[in-house]
This record gives structure tokens, C-alpha cells and sequence, in this order.
């Protein structure tokens, strides 16, 4: 068992898991090829860790195949028993998971502790507890027959996760998939594995039987694509960005996958005239300022009615200004650095494009200097775009930068927050209560948030439309996903006339 000794020198208080996790064992990857995982911070290494490759994927497809009659055979409330424990121990190691969440990705520990432990423990909880009631049907058929369904699990799903929220996905898709049965072979995204590692060595101390998950850091043009084609893969649920969303797609087709897709969005947070503004501003900053906008969900949009943009401009700007940027693992930092230093440079490379198309940068648009010169850190950026086809309106950043549009009636507003290719989540703050729920029935989005933004809960669908994906994850659609139904017809007692008399 290897363990890196850099862990308590960053501010661990923990050794980090190094290795492959492959048939409950940690493991070194066959090639003996090693990743560096940086704090985002400093740029300062926090560990080298294990990177597989394909052969390293298919001895994991191996395990957890070999895994899967036992696994899926179990009762349904002892599966979910390793699950409620695990959210047990998740809690009690609360502290630990949430120093090297931040460490790895930059996440405030404010935020890791406050938000992402929980809702992790949270989510391995509710599906803990939804294991044994996710159920069949009986369907009401002819007289003498007896329909029923039985939903089975699919059997070895590969789960590939991004950076921007490590140890809250590797619950969101871990959860769904084992509570309904199945075996996980799952890759973080290469710059972040550390808190999917500790999640793997944490199943195994909640009683999960080896091969049942394992945990392969590694490159997604290699572990990652060997994963999506893998033949004796059945599914492949991913969340990331569009463009490798079509590559996995692709890469399924061999043997027919399953595919889950949950890519990028563009959300529209439109403020009419008639909102409480103090909220609205408050939560538009969260929208978009929350996790250093690195969130398929952020309200990256801003559309704002001219009657009330200026006032509101005034005072979102002085917020964006007073947040506090800092390192990770201070209580007080509000916000934190992007996670990689490229992601850093891509963000503010539409700072220059924002210039290009004649934008008006309102606040933001640089790196800090000072103590945060080194780290991977943007300051929150308010743009206003000249119109909403400007890529600075189109394109996803995933950054602390917001675009801002203004409209002057409904309709305009529909047509801005409908105006792009992507479909994810979008909000609206008003008091009319009917304009409300006809923009929550007409927005083109999987979620819709009136006078809120960006809330997510265990059992509620989370997912996407158009170039966002398809498929949900959460809730009991996350366990429609992870099974599938099969039609049992039982003759009861019906006299079936032969066909074919003879
Ligand atoms: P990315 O697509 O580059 O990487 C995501 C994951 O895919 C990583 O683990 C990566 O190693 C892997 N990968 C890369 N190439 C692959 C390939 N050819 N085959 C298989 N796997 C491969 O995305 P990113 O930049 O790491 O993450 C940011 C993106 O994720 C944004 O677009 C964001 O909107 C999206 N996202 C979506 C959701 C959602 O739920 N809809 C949530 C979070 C992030």
C-alpha cells in the first residue's frame, strides 16, 4: 500500500491515496506512469498519483465484473446499508475530505465543508435509503394475465467525472448506479483524483465487497476513452464538456452502451422590474461567483430589464468588487483560484474576446497580484455584451465571469434565455406569479429556479437539454437510469385458442 508523504506538508492532516483502486486493492498502474496533482494556490505539487491506462481499465472492468452477480444478487436493503454507512463515515471524515477537496481544487473551505461534504453525505444517504424502495410494476393487462416489470441493474457502468466538483459527482454517480445494483469502474478527471480515491478506501472500511468500485485516475484521451469503448462495459454515464460528450458518444457505439450525458451550459439569470432587487443581486453573484463560476449550472447569463439594469449594475458591481479572494483553506476566503492554470488562461482569454467584440467590462478581468500571483486565481468579472449572439453570450466560460444583456419585455426575455444551443438550468426573479411558472413551462432547460439559483437536493432531477446532455441524475430518474426494465408476462389462467389448429 503506498501512500504519498506530501500530504501533511500541504496542509493535509491525512497521507493522500496514491494508487489505482482495482478490485478493493490500491494498486499501482501497469505501466508504473505517474500524474502530478497541483494546488491550485501556489501551483505547489501536492502528490504524484497513479495514471492508468487502458490495460489498467480492463483489469478494473475485469473486477468489477467479476463483482457484479454477487453485488446484484445482494438484497436490495443491504446494498443500501454499505451506502448509509458510507454517508456515516463521509460525515465523521468531514473535516479531512473537505481540506483535501479544496486543496485539489481550489474549492473555499468554507464551501467544502459547508456545502460539498454534506451534500455528498447527503446523496449516498438518500440512495442508501432508496435502494430497497426503488420497485417494478404490475400492469393492468388482459384478463388471465399476470404483467409485471423488474428493474435490473445493467451491469458494469463506467462513470467519468470532471474537476469542478470531485467529490460531490463521484457521489452523484456512484450512489444511483450501486444502490441499484451495478459495478462502478470510475475515473476522476486527471488534475483532481484525491477525494475519489479516499471516497474508494472509505467504501471499503463501509463493507462494500472488493470489485464492486474501483477508482482509476488517469488521462482522458487514454483511461477515460478506453472506459467509453470498453466492449464488456454496459453504460457509460459522463459529466464534462460537450465536445468530449460527442466523443463518448462515439466511442460507445461498439457495443451499444448506454449513454448519460450531463455537458455545459449557459444558464440565463434574468431580473425583471418587479423583483425584490436586494435578493435578486445577492443571488446572482451566487450564481455565477459560487466555486469560482466552475459550474455547468452558473447563472452565466445575467439579463436584466433596462428599467432597473443601472441600479442593479451599481450594486452587483460593488459586491462582485467586495468578495474575498484568498487561499482555499482559509474560513474567510469567499473565493477561491480556478482549479488548473491552463482553465485560468482560457478564462481570461475572453476577457480579450469580451474587448474584441466591443463589450463593456464593468469589473474584474485580471489575475490579482500580490500574495495571489502565483496561484490560478481571476477576480469576479462583469461583462456587458453588445448582443446576445456574441460568443461572450454563447460560450461557455466557466469562469467568474458573467455576461450581462439587457431586454425590454417578455418576449425578449424568453428569446435571450432560449437564444443558445444549451439547455441546463436558468432562474428568474419576479413577484408576478404567473409570468413565474410560464417562463418555468417555456424555458428550454432541465431546471428552472424562480426567485432562487442553483439549488440542488438528492431527490430532485438534475440534468440537461439540447447540447447539455440528456438523461438525470438525483432523484428517482437517477435509478431509471442505472436499470433497466424488463416485462414479465405470466399466463394466470387464460385459455389461449391454438393459432395454428391442426
Ligand atoms: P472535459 O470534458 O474536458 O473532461 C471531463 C472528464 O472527461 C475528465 O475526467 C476527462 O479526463 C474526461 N475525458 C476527456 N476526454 C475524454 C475522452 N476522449 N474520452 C473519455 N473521457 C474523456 O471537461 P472539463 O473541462 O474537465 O469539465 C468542465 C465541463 O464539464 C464544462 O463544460 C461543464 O459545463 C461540464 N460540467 C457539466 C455538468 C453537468 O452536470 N451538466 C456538471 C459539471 C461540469
Amino acid at each position: 500500500m503506498s501512500l504519498a508523504d506530501t500530504g501533511s506538508a500541504a496542509g493535509l492532516r491525512a497521507p493522500v491515496r496514491d494508487q489505482l483502486f482495482i478490485n478493493g486493492r490500491f494498486v499501482d498502474a501497469l505501466s508504473g506512469e505517474r500524474l502530478a496533482t497541483l494546488n491550485p494556490h501556489d501551483n505547489s505539487p501536492i502528490a504524484e498519483v497513479a495514471m492508468a491506462s487502458a490495460p489498467d481499465v480492463d483489469l478494473a472492468v475485469q473486477a468489477a465484473q467479476a463483482a457484479f452477480p454477487a453485488w446484484s444478487t445482494r438484497s436490495a436493503m443491504d446494498r443500501g446499508r454499505v451506502l448509509l454507512r458510507l454517508a456515516d463515515l463521509i460525515e465523521s471524515h468531514g473535516d479531512e475530505l473537505a481540506r483535501l477537496e479544496s486543496l485539489d481544487t481550489g474549492h473555499p473551505i468554507r464551501d467544502s465543508r459547508g456545502l460539498d461534504v454534506p451534500r455528498t453525505a447527503a446523496t449516498y444517504r438518500y440512495f442508501g435509503g432508496m435502494a430497497d424502495k426503488f420497485q417494478g410494476e404490475q400492469i393492468p393487462v388482459e384478463a388471465g394475465f399476470l404483467n409485471y416489470t423488474l428493474r435490473e441493474p445493467v451491469g458494469v457502468v463506467g462513470q467519468i467525472v470532471p474537476w469542478n466538483f470531485p467529490l460531490m459527482f463521484t457521489s452523484w454517480k456512484m450512489a444511483p448506479a450501486l444502490a441499484a445494483g451495478n459495478c462502478v469502474v470510475l475515473k476522476p478527471a486527471e488534475i483532481t483524483p484525491l477525494s475519489a480515491l479516499r471516497i474508494a478506501e472509505l467504501m471499503s472500511e463501509a463493507g462494500m465487497p472488493d470489485g464492486v468500485v474501483n477508482v482509476l485516475p488517469g488521462l482522458g484521451a487514454s483511461a477515460g476513452q478506453a472506459l467509453a469503448e470498453h466492449p464488456q462495459v454496459a453504460k457509460v454515464a459522463f459529466t464534462g464538456s460537450t465536445a468530449t460528450g460527442r466523443r463518448i458518444v462515439q466511442a460507445s457505439a461498439g457495443n451499444l452502451k448506454k449513454v448519460q450525458l450531463e455537458l455545459g451550459g449557459k444558464g440565463a439569470n434574468i431580473v425583471f422590474d418587479d423583483a425584490d432587487l436586494t435578493a435578486a443581486v445577492n443571488g446572482a453573484a451566487w450564481a455565477i461567483f459560487h466555486n469560482q463560476g466552475q459550474a455547468c449550472i452558473a447563472g452565466s447569463r445575467l439579463v436584466l430589464h433596462e428599467s432597473i439594469a443601472d441600479e442593479f449594475l451599481d450594486r452587483f458591481v460593488a459586491l462582485a468588487r467586495s468578495i474575498r479572494l484568498g487561499d482555499p483553506l482559509d474560513p474567510a476566503t469567499e473565493m477561491g483560484p480556478l482549479t488548473s492554470v491552463q482553465h485560468r488562461d482560457r478564462v481570461l482569454s475572453y476577457v480579450d474576446l469580451a474587448r474584441a467584440e466591443g463589450a463593456t467590462l464593468l469589473s474584474g478581468g485580471r489575475s490579482p497580484g500580490g500574495e495571489l500571483a502565483a496561484g490560478c486565481y481571476v477576480e469576479p468579472t462583469i461583462v456587458q455584451a453588445r448582443s446576445m449572439h456574441d460568443r461572450v453570450a454563447q460560450e461557455e466560460v466557466f469562469g467568474p465571469f458573467v455576461t450581462v444583456l439587457r431586454f425590454a419585455d417578455d418576449a425578449q426575455a424568453l428569446r435571450i434565455a432560449n437564444g443558445t444551443e444549451y439547455g441546463l438550468g436558468g432562474g428568474l426573479w419576479t413577484s408576478n406569479l404567473q409570468r413565474a411558472h410560464r417562463f418555468a413551462r417555456e424555458m428550454k432547460s432541465g431546471m428552472v429556479w424562480l426567485n432562487c439559483y442553483k439549488r440542488v437536493n438528492p431527490g430532485s432531477p438534475f440534468g440537461g437539454v439540447g447540447l447539455s446532455g440528456y438523461g438525470r441524475e438525483m432523484g428517482f430518474d437517477a435509478m431509471r437510469e442505472y436499470t433497466q426494465v424488463k416485462s414479465v408476462w405470466v399466463n394466470v389462467d387464460a385459455k389461449i385458442p391454438p393459432y395454428y389448429p391442426r
